[in-house]
């Protein structure tokens, strides 16, 4: 039995704080309620202007597909010409909705798991072909691998302005750097990533070109995830189309507050620092990292079993969540090879130190026989060098 929770070491959702807890458990008002449209107004606000968006954000109930979704059919009409940038497993789900779309898709793949699509093989493939939009995955989180993002931002400003660009910042937006002004016209996310609030809510931003090119697009077939029909509630939040999620409204208030406390560049450094450390501890630990060191992210980390010391998948997980912490297993190419560990939002020293000791602990029960003490001895280090 346990006395408390394992701790929510998954790539989503991530630990939800007391008092993000607390607005979730918030007697629930009307979505017209002048309280609740003013709280609803202030959030939307706060998202433009801390991701220096110069068009508008949108919260939607839904779960990060739907915003992947949302994201691309309000920009790429049918029969264009869509390029997709996929690093692994998330990257390939951009491809299926694309393809199912109807656009005409284009994919360009890491030449292997743990590696990312490089700038100048996109290059060349635009300086060929002209593309309406390219899609990428800012952080692919079935590798754990971190895109170039800001990179591909300046090499499409200077050679390929018309191509809209997309970005699944999932498991990246609020814990690794981005600002809507390097030149992505919709971002994308969801609530349970670095948010740190529970799973259900959809979060885009659009830029003002982004906006336009959903306009020049008569009619989208979808209707519940159409622009046109939330620009109106986001502008105005008593306006009506589909039921807000009143309680996730207040616990997404909440949970960018706390952002805003905390200070975004600080936020981002913190998880640079956490990655980093856990990169170290699980390397003193004799696991390698699933992503090339160039391109391993601040925000998830895949660890891969050692060679030949017998270390079975589903028990190990199994017995990291019996010492107190839930981790997810591999996907892909990486399937029961190693492990997932999330380490974003709202997440502290303890939380790390904890994840480690439970981390060894199983290491040691499954047999593995390392020394206690030798990743939480690595980690502390990195903590107190930081
Ligand atoms: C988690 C994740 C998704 C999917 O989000 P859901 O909320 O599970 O639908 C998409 N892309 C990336 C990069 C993710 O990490």
């Amino acid at each position: 039995m346990h006395i408390r929770n394992p701790l929510v070491m998954m790539p989503g959702p991530t630990p939800v704080v007391r008092s993000i807890q607390d607005a979730l458990g918030r007697e629930t008002i009307s979505y017209n309620d002048p309280r609740l449209v003013a709280d609803f107004g202030r959030l939307i606000d706060d998202l433009v202007k801390l991701w220096r968006c110069d068009g508008i954000a949108f919260v939607v109930a839904g779960s990060g597909t739907m915003a992947m979704e949302m994201g691309i059919v309000n920009v790429a009409a049918k029969n264009d010409k869509v390029l997709v940038c996929s690093n692994g497993y998330f990257g390939d789900r951009f491809v299926d909705i694309c393809s199912r779309k109807g656009f005409e898709t284009e994919v360009l793949r890491a030449p292997r798991w743990g590696e990312s699509v490089s700038i100048a093989e996109i290059a060349a493939k635009l300086d060929e072909k002209k593309f309406d939009v390219l899609g990428v995955t800012h952080i692919e989180t079935s590798t754990g691998v971190e895109f170039p993002l800001r990179e591909l931002t300046e090499m499409m400003r200077a050679s390929h302005p018309d191509t809209l660009v997309v970005v699944d910042g999932v498991a990246s937006m609020g814990g690794v750097e981005f600002y809507m002004d390097w030149g992505v016209d919709v971002m994308l996310s969801c609530s349970q990533k670095c948010f740190g609030t529970a799973p259900g809510l959809g979060l885009l931003w659009a830029s003002e070109k982004a906006l336009e090119k959903r306009h020049a697009i008569s009619q989208i077939t979808e209707t519940y995830i159409d622009f046109e029909k939330w620009v109106p509630v986001m502008k105005e939040p008593m306006k009506y189309w589909g039921t807000p999620a009143v309680n996730m409204i207040w616990s997404l208030c909440e949970a960018v507050r706390i952002i805003k406390e905390e200070g975004l560049e600080n936020r981002f450094r913190r998880h640079r620092e956490y990655a980093s450390a856990i990169r170290r501890s699980l390397s003193a630990m004799g696991f390698s990292i699933g992503a090339g060191e160039k391109v391993a992210s601040p925000t998830v980390t895949v660890s891969l079993y050692p060679n030949n010391r017998g270390l079975d998948d589903a028990a190990f997980r199994a017995a990291v969540y019996g010492e107190g912490a839930h981790i997810a297993g591999c996907l892909g190419d990486f399937a029961g090879k190693g492990f997932r560990i999330g380490h974003m939002g709202n997440i502290d020293d303890n939380i790390i130190v904890s994840l480690i000791a439970s981390i060894e602990r199983a290491c040691v029960k499954c047999g593995y026989d390392i020394e206690p003490g030798v990743g939480l001895a690595a980690l502390q280090r990195a903590l107190i060098e930081r």
